[in-house]
């Protein structure tokens, strides 16, 4: 029978143990502070602050929401952001994104401060990334991948891994965490031929592409573990990029959507943190 991989056995995990290493760190009189940039009030950013606030309650961390106006100049943008890099109080800084057209992403990029940056939005971090520098912060998305595969016991060395996505957000940071993990690695995307056999040959099948329903159990080999990235709207549902009932035919163990890999990602948010905290710390 088909397992089913439950992101939230896995947040459950993190929190705890986030929460017990806030507390050591309160001991020592060091406070973990996030600052969560937003610019406007985009529905969906507003979704995705509330749900971070909750999780950094849980393992008790403080926020700082930084709401800045939606049609806020560059300038102005930069200058708030060298504040916040510049603040002590504050350890760790996420900027949603995208930011508004009139912000430009390649330059702001390289402003946001290396050691607070949790969610790889600098350069300085995607080259750690890409030279194994376990120092950098890693993005969150392919961080909650590795968490489930960790959790559930799913070693990737040594087996067919196949990406479908090659975004700078998962399929490429995915890849090289995989190949430090000394998984064989293929990775497809909109040019691909034949997916299907391409997916077939893999042990380990992850898909982040955002088209609802793509995979199905024809793009799977029978006992074979599939992580399920896509998060789409579809038919007013929340819905991945699996088809998880055709899958669940074939494959050993799969991620549902909703309640596979998406919490998993907040949940790596307030590892990061903590990891930026205590490497200010020393
Ligand atoms: P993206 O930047 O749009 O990238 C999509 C990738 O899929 C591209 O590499 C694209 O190929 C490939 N692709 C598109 N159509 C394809 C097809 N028919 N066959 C094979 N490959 C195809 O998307 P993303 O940001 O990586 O996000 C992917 C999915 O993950 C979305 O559903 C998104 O909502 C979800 N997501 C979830 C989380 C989370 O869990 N927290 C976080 C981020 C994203 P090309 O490169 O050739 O265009």
């Amino acid at each position: 029978m088909t397992k089913k991989l439950l992101g939230s056995k896995v947040v459950n995990e993190i929190i705890i143990n986030s929460k017990k290493e806030c507390s050591e760190l309160k001991e020592q009189g060091i406070n973990p502070q996030i600052a969560v940039v937003r610019v406007g009030n985009n529905a969906s950013d507003i979704s995705y602050e509330k749900s971070i606030m909750n999780f950094m309650e849980k393992a008790d961390i403080s926020v700082k929401s930084i709401v800045l106006d939606e049609n806020i100049k560059e300038d102005d943008f930069i200058k708030s952001l060298k504040e916040v890099n510049e603040d002590e109080s504050i350890n760790a800084i996420l900027v949603f994104r995208p930011l508004p057209a009139q912000l430009d992403e390649d330059k702001i990029k390289y402003i946001i401060s290396p050691s607070k940056d949790i969610d790889c939005f600098s350069p300085v971090n995607m080259a750690k990334l890409f030279i194994s520098d376990t120092s950098g912060f890693y993005p969150c998305t392919p961080l909650g991948v590795m968490e489930m595969l960790d959790y559930y016991r799913i070693n990737p060395e040594g087996k067919e891994v196949v990406i479908v996505g090659r975004s700078l957000v998962v399929g490429k940071p995915l890849s090289m965490m995989l190949l430090d993990r000394h998984a064989t690695l293929t990775i497809c995307h909109s040019r691909t031929k034949n997916l299907k056999e391409v997916c077939k040959k893999a042990d380990i099948l992850i898909v982040a592409v955002g088209r609802a329903n793509m995979v199905d159990k024809e793009y799977i080999k029978k006992d074979a573990v599939v992580i399920d990235v896509g998060i789409n709207f579809y038919d007013g549902k929340l819905t991945g990029d699996v088809d998880y009932e055709s899958a669940s035919e074939v494959a050993g163990m799969i991620t549902p959507v909703p309640g596979g890999v998406g919490s998993v990602t907040t949940a790596c948010l307030v590892k990061n943190v903590l990891k930026a905290c205590k490497q200010k710390n020393g």
